[in-house]
């Protein structure tokens, strides 16, 4: 049946039928966040997914795995400099004992104080929501503080200890809030590089 006479036939049948070409996919699913992506890409376009290489699948596990650890790192940090925030608004709080001082000038002391007490538990309650900006904020009137050197005379009145450790406690409030400050910008950057791929 299969006569070369007959293959002949066959292949001229077959060049005169419409010609059906077999396409090749033209879309590929990301593996990971269902993104649909052109065929030859090697990584999604929205999460970074590698989409033919099996290698490169454990680089990329391995990455978000280690911008977790960096996020809960950095986490810790803004809580410690919130955890301070709040430490220093109490502290201000009890200004309100200088009410029972012999100064002519406690009434302007007090109310000082607890305006800035005020403040500071503001603040500490804000970095929950906006970390980023509560902690800058925070920095600056720590930086304004330390330059008018308020803390040193509230410190004097509480202790006996002199004016030296005023400023040294104000320069490691300072470092503590930068290092808020910044961990609280790397957060933002992780959440944002992370917000497709959980
Ligand atoms: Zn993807």
């Amino acid at each position: 049946m299969f006569s070369e006479k007959n293959i002949l036939l066959l292949q001229r049948i077959n060049a005169l039928l419409p010609h059906v070409e077999r396409r090749k996919p033209s879309a590929l699913l990301c593996r990971h966040c269902s993104y649909v992506n052109e065929m030859e890409f090697s990584f999604c376009t929205n999460c970074g997914y590698p989409l033919h290489n099996k290698l490169l699948e454990d680089v990329f596990y391995k990455r978000i795995h280690q911008r977790t650890n960096i996020r809960f790192k950095a986490e810790s940090s803004v809580m410690f400099a919130r955890t301070v925030l709040y430490v220093i608004g109490s502290f201000l709080f009890m200004g309100i004992f200088f009410i029972f001082a012999e100064n002519n000038r406690k009434y302007l002391i007090v109310s000082l104080a607890l305006m800035l007490s005020g403040l500071f538990f503001f603040l500490a309650f804000w970095s929950r929501k906006n970390p980023f900006t509560a902690l800058l904020t925070a920095f600056i009137v720590l930086i304004a503080f330390s330059a008018i050197n308020i803390f040193s005379s509230f410190i004097q009145s509480f202790t006996t200890l002199a004016g030296v450790t005023g400023m040294l406690l104000c320069l490691v409030l300072l470092f503590v809030m930068l290092k808020g400050v910044q961990a609280a910008y790397r957060i933002n950057l992780i959440n944002e590089e992370l917000q497709f791929k959980i």
